[in-house]
């Protein structure tokens, strides 16, 4: 696409848009009394108008029907979490019972770790991306802990070369060779939260069981923004949150993945509770834990409905969008144009204002844009959330913009690089 740097050209793209229309299905804060310019799904996607409905129906079986809400009703309690299930298994690539939700991320990683990180002295190690998001930095170095090893040993970070900002695949793949015979695990994210580098996370996984460790990916900034295959790709486990591009609440239910090939792996220690026993003995109570056959089997505790519900009303969205595909070809152009118009600001400055350390290559990027000021970086984000533009600021100098396809527009795009360019001269 050969873009061009006015509003006109926003406006025509945003007329031959065909998902312009689910704009409409979301709550889009108020500036102003316009709508605000909202970069910010990366962090907290936006709030459906269904939502609300969703949650009503469930409360009004609450208020109907009581404890019989569990087996009666439109939606039985008991067997909510399997609506959820198969717009989970299209999200992520994988089989429906692969997939499940459950609890929130950072506790879900812990208790996939019970299962996948079972460390002996001769494989102890883990390897990881240099600089992940602080909450897997902390689960894994407790880990380590837990089970009686130095995190200093334990645990091998990946960072980019000297002067680069993204990882090279080639750099991780060495890195688990080198390792080979003390890894116990590969824990990768799918997108890096603070470049916004899509990992290659075939090529993890492979190099992962060669050296043979087990391979687990977070895919908090993955899911709903990229496409993911992890059934073919073979990857241990998965574990992601609902809140950032899947639009389900701040603290909403998260979802596990679990690949089928370890289903009936009696060694795989887990922490039990009555949710993830086989539901058609759950409620003889009996002693000795049976665990539900598939990712299931990994569930503790009661579903939470309401949480459920309001990933419900969001999930269903993305399956009147028919998946990811035509998303993914919308976010490849937004984010294209939104790289663009920042290129755009720095060639008619005639220097480099805004650095983006976010890969060029669409490939290995989704929505997100990390944007260095090379200037006055935390002047111009004040300037733009003053006039209606919501980012995120990472210290020391980024900025992270992420035009999400279901409710960001071309003309967002357009709009945001202009008072990014504006901020210029009122930052100096
Ligand atoms: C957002 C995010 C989290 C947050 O975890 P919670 O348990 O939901 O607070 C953890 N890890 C990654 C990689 C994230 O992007």
């Amino acid at each position: 696409m050969i873009y061009q740097n006015t509003l006109e050209f926003a406006e025509s793209l945003d007329a031959r848009d065909s998902l312009s229309h689910f704009r409409n299905e979301f709550l889009i804060p108020q500036h102003n009394g316009e709508d605000s310019i909202y970069l910010c799904g990366n962090s907290l996607g936006l709030q459906p108008k269904s939502t609300e409905k969703y949650l009503e129906a469930q409360l009004g079986a609450w208020k109907d029907l009581a404890v019989e809400g569990w087996f009666q009703g439109d939606d039985p309690w008991l067997q909510f979490h399997h609506q959820l299930k198969q717009p989970l298994a299209n999200l992520t690539g994988a089989k429906t019972d692969e997939v499940t939700v459950m609890n929130s991320l950072t506790v879900n990683l812990h208790l996939l770790l019970v299962s996948f990180y079972q460390p002996s002295n001769k494989r102890y190690k883990i390897l990881m991306e240099g600089g992940a998001f602080p909450s897997d930095q902390y689960a894994i170095e407790s880990q380590v802990n837990f089970h009686g090893f130095e995190p200093e040993k334990a645990i091998i970070e990946v960072f980019p070369r000297e002067g680069e900002h993204i990882l090279r695949t080639e750099d991780i793949i060495s890195a688990i060779e080198q390792n080979a015979d003390e890894l116990a695990l590969v824990l990768f994210a799918g997108v890096n939260y603070y470049t916004g580098q899509v990992f290659d996370m075939e090529a993890i996984a492979k190099a992962g069981h060669e050296a043979g460790a087990y391979v687990g990916f977070d895919l908090a900034h993955a899911v709903g923004n990229v496409p993911l295959l992890l059934h073919d790709w073979g990857a241990d486990f998965a574990c992601w949150c609902s809140y950032k591009y899947m639009n389900s609440g701040p603290g909403g239910i998260s979802g596990i993945f679990v690949h089928e090939k370890h289903f009936n792996s009696p060694d795989l220690k887990r922490f039990a509770g009555w949710w993830g026993y086989r539901p058609d003995k759950r409620f003889l109570m009996a002693p000795g834990f049976k665990p539900a056959n598939g990712a299931e089997g990994w569930q503790v505790s009661t579903s939470p409905i309401l949480l459920m519900s309001a990933h419900k009303a969001a999930l269903d969205i993305f399956e009147k969008a028919g998946g990811l595909g035509k998303l993914r070809q919308k976010s490849i152009l937004l984010t294209g144009y939104l790289e663009y118009l920042i290129l755009e600001i720095n060639q008619k400055h005639g220097e480099e204002l805004f650095a983006i350390i976010t890969p060029s290559d669409p490939n290995i990027r989704g929505c997100q844009l990390s944007v260095i000021c090379k200037r006055n970086g935390k002047a111009i984000f004040n300037y733009l959330a003053e006039n209606g533009i919501i980012g995120d600021w990472r210290q020391p100098d980024v900025i992270r913009l992420s035009p999400v396809p279901l409710y960001n527009s071309f003309k967002d795009v357009y709009k945001a690089a202009m008072h990014l360019d504006m901020s210029l001269v009122v930052s100096e």
